[in-house]
């Protein structure tokens, strides 16, 4: 296994002859001596090496680790790969002449070879510690967040003092030495995940986009090599986890710097596992070697206040800044998850605005907008703003609930720990799948619809659950995540493993979700299909819902684990509300029909006037005859509430004269001041209605129906806002004819001219506001009150907080709260640290309010 890894000795051998070979490409020097005495070595790679250091650069690191040995493997053949490719590959070429690359391929050459030698899983340096046991794990030892340990036989024992070791401090003293350095990646094993640096505040940073997007981009390059997606673990900060690491001394140094855990092993199959995390990682890191240039001086300015100012169903408009220079343009990147890559792939929008209108959207949908800006004369870019996040509104008849479950209705049964599954819910994490103290564990989600009617037609549904952890899913590419539906009525005691194992199985989720894709630090989605919605539409008379969730239940020979961990949402080590499991419900409810007849009719010649028939035509003189209709739109209820989804007119017509000439009628909802010939020839026309009819199809049918179109059911419920009588015109198409009409009705005619109305029953729109908005502090908290709107469609509040702009919609920013207390605490917030915070108020469907600005200052 392990002969055909590189010894230290050999690495640095390869650096050497290298040098050799490519002197105006590569350098090498020595930034230190380990305790052994070994150099550790660095290679400076850029097109005129003696140039380097005034070129913005990466640093690689790898094998601070003594066990992690894709650091060094990785490195000496990203080094090969750009000799030999500089050349031939235009990217390559391209990437050295802007850029400089520091590479160590291992940081940790004293503990790499007691490793490779002796001890294959030793993790840390090898200074005596002078007391029997040896070592200091080097990625304690730096001084961000450093934390003394008295206890030296620990894996994590983090030495005298910050920088005490001789491997610290070298390369502390070569990045406090070329302030060159923009980007830094620090390569372990094992986990396939990308950690991004924190600063450990509980808020996001201006630059927590480009580290999120920098991986997310390396994702990309690695999904094509090998369909493999790494997670991306910046968001929720792994508090107190880490503590004195490189990738937060650098991130402290105004370096970008994420930690890329490769593999599921430290030491894999040479030949199956590495050759595959090398391949994947090459042009990954090429990627991330040609932004160096795009973090450095030369770089534009981020673009400021990147915001949505309008939201509808379908379409958003984005607004940032005016830039100062002219030779400014934006590139504007759309995504419908988080942490996804920007790149030519999803590049909607390329413009010297500092506007742009993204259309043809899904409704009540999340996309996430991203906006850089890019030197037109040097096609250098600048850093990301902030991601935007906006849910487009729903369509006008559609109803969206978001349901968390209830703490004691969600958690997770094992087979071996019987006794105490029922300290599991509501508790921290879901452990799901299977490992040798557990058994097997199934994770159990009980969902109240009892907000949901029982008639809902439901839309879409999607069930979302936050994979928080996947150190204990170790087996690549085995076993797959499913959820079903079980039944009910088979299970007494969701609390007991044996119950949900034998429990009646409704429906599993067509989706599944294989090993791979379950990447930690990103929502795993379940979209529900139309069978599957039927199913749920079921339970709605249950007013429950109850799902299992399934991870593989077996494992190979010599594993001993393949469990994956999700946040629960709950408890002291869950993520809280942002990270809790939940299921999001979009539906419509059955619609009403009103059938109104006319209440009057009028036909309008150019002399006279007839209030008892409805006739329309020609009079002897080739004029127009016109018949107007009226209808009352007081049958229909309260306007503010009334969705029109359909609507048509029914008219019979009961002669229809012999002729050959091509005589059409066709039918217009018309706005008009009075019944005289002279308003009706003036008439304000809002629309036509369905199409015309011929004088063939009067004789072949009596009935005829115009359809509304979409914008005509609108303009019917604007009027029905505002005077309550809506008029249409008949009339002939064609001219020039004389002597010819057609009688449609007469007023005591029934059922032969109606209005055919179907809507439902849904409020259009929320104003009401929040008042009284205060901020102070209680317990080192930021806790905001307010006052509630008092009207009956009043439901709750969403509260969320920015500390870059006042956020523009409800996704805008950190969620803080929803529910309809009139106060909270930021729980997760940083009182040190100014911010707005919005507070939207929402009814039942939900429509938002206006939001309630406060801006909150820090002392
Ligand atoms: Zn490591």
């Amino acid at each position: 296994m392990k002969q055909q890894y590189k010894s230290y000795q050999q690495t640095v051998d390869i650096i050497n002859q290298s040098v050799q070979k490519y002197p105006e490409l590569i350098s090498v020097q020595s930034i230190g001596k380990t305790h052994e005495n070994r150099d550790i070595v660095l290679a400076t790679i850029s097109l005129d090496v003696n140039n380097a250091q005034n070129k913005p650069a990466l640093l690689y690191t790898g094998t601070i680790h003594a066990r992690e040995w894709i650091g060094n493997e990785l490195g000496v053949a990203f080094i090969e790969y750009l000799l030999e490719n500089y050349k031939t590959n235009p990217k390559v070429f391209k990437t050295l002449t802007y850029n400089t690359i520091y590479i160590v391929p291992c940081l940790n050459p004293d503990g790499y070879e007691y490793s490779r030698s002796h001890f294959s899983f030793w993790r840390k340096n090898r200074r005596d510690n002078g007391d029997g046991t040896f070592g200091v794990d080097l990625n304690r030892n730096f001084s961000v967040g450093y934390t003394k340990s008295s206890n030296t036989s620990s894996n994590v024992y983090s030495g005298p003092k910050p920088f005490s070791e001789p491997e610290t401090s070298a390369i502390k003293h070569f990045v406090d030495n070329h302030s060159n350095i923009t980007l830094a990646l620090d390569y372990h094993s094992q986990g396939n995940v990308f950690f991004p640096a924190h600063k450990f505040n509980h808020e996001p940073e201006i630059n927590g986009t480009d580290l999120n997007t920098i991986c997310a981009n390396m994702n990309y390059e690695i999904h094509k090599v090998t369909g493999r997606k790494y997670g991306i673990h910046r968001g929720k900060p792994p508090t107190k986890l880490i503590s004195g690491s490189g990738r937060e001394y650098y991130y402290s140094k105004g370096i970008i710097a994420a930690v890329v855990e490769v593999g599921t092993r430290n030491i894999p199959d040479f030949m199956k596992n590495m050759t595959e995390s090398i391949d994947e990682n090459i042009p990954a890191l090429l990627k991330t070697f040609g932004e160096a240039q795009n973090y450095s001086k030369q770089a534009p300015l981020r673009p400021l206040n990147f915001i949505a100012s309008q939201i509808s169903d379908s379409r958003v408009t984005l607004t940032w800044d005016k830039p100062l220079s002219e030779d400014i343009y934006f590139r504007i990147f759309r995504n419908t998850h988080n942490k996804e890559a920007c790149n030519s792939s999803n590049l909607i929008c390329e413009t010297f605005n500092n506007t742009f209108t993204d259309v043809q959207l899904n409704s009540s949908t999340t996309y996430y907008y991203y906006i850089r800006a890019v030197n037109n004369n040097t096609k250098v870019k600048s850093p990301f703003s902030p991601k935007l996040k906006v849910k487009t509104t729903l369509q006008s008849h559609e109803f969206a609930k978001t349901i968390f479950p209830n703490p004691k209705d969600v958690g997770y049964v094992s087979q071996k720990l019987e006794h105490t599954n029922f300290k599991h819910f509501g508790l921290n994490s879901l452990f799901i799948g299977v490992n040798e103290t557990k058994g097997i564990s199934y994770g159990v989600m009980q969902f109240n619809l009892d907000k949901i009617p029982k008639n809902a037609i439901i839309t879409d549904v999607q069930i979302s659950l936050y994979p928080l952890n996947r150190v204990n899913a170790k087996i690549e590419n085995y076993g797959e995540w499913s959820i079903s539906f079980i039944d009910s009525s088979s299970v007494g005691e969701i609390y007991d493993f044996n119950q949900i194992h034998n429990a009646k199985v409704i429906e599993t989720l067509g989706q599944t979700i294989p090993s791979s894709k379950l990447t930690q630090g990103k929502w795993s989605h379940w979209d529900f299909n139309d069978i599957e919605k039927e199913i749920l539409s079921q339970q709605l008379k249950n007013d429950k819902v109850i799902f299992k969730i399934k991870g593989p239940t077996k494992l190979p020979d010599g594993r001993d684990s393949q469990m994956m961990m999700f946040d629960l949402g709950y408890g002291k080590f869950g993520g809280g509300l942002h990270y809790r499991p939940n299921i999001d419900i979009k539906y419509t409810v059955p619609g009403q029909t009103c059938i109104i007849e006319a209440s009057s009719v009028v036909s309008i010649y150019k002399n006279k006037q007839d209030a008892t028939n409805l006739t329309c035509g020609f009079d002897k003189n080739n004029d127009k005859v016109y018949g107007l209709m009226n209808f009352d739109l007081s049958y229909l209820p309260d306007p503010s509430k009334t969705i029109i989804t359909d609507c048509y007119l029914e008219i019979k017509n009961k002669t229809a004269t012999k002729t050959k000439l091509d005589i059409r009628y066709n039918i217009e909802f018309v706005d008009v001041e009075d019944t005289s010939y002279e308003s009706i020839q003036n008439r304000d026309r809002i629309e036509f209605i369905g199409y015309e009819v011929s004088r063939a199809d009067l004789q072949k049918n009596k009935k005829h129906k115009f359809i509304f179109d979409h914008y005509s059911c609108i303009a019917l419920e604007n009027t029905h806002k505002l005077k309550n009588e809506a008029k249409f015109i008949i009339k002939a198409t064609s001219s020039n004819i004389t002597n010819h009409f057609v009688s449609w009705h007469n007023k005591d005619n029934k059922n032969t001219l109606k209005l055919v109305v179907k809507y439902i029953n849904r409020n259009k729109q929320y104003s009401q506001q929040v008042s009284n908005v205060k901020t102070s502090i209680e317990n080192n908290k930021v806790k905001l009150s307010w006052q509630n709107p008092l009207d009956n469609n009043f439901v709750g509040v969403y509260v969320v907080r920015n500390r870059f702009h006042i956020p523009s919609n409800p996704l805008d920013g950190e969620k803080i709260y929803a529910g309809n207390d009139n106060y909270t605490f930021d729980d997760f917030g940083n009182p040190k640290i100014s911010k707005y915070y919005a507070i939207f108020a929402y009814d039942n469907v939900p429509n938002y309010s206006k939001s309630t600005i406060i801006k909150f200052k820090s002392n």
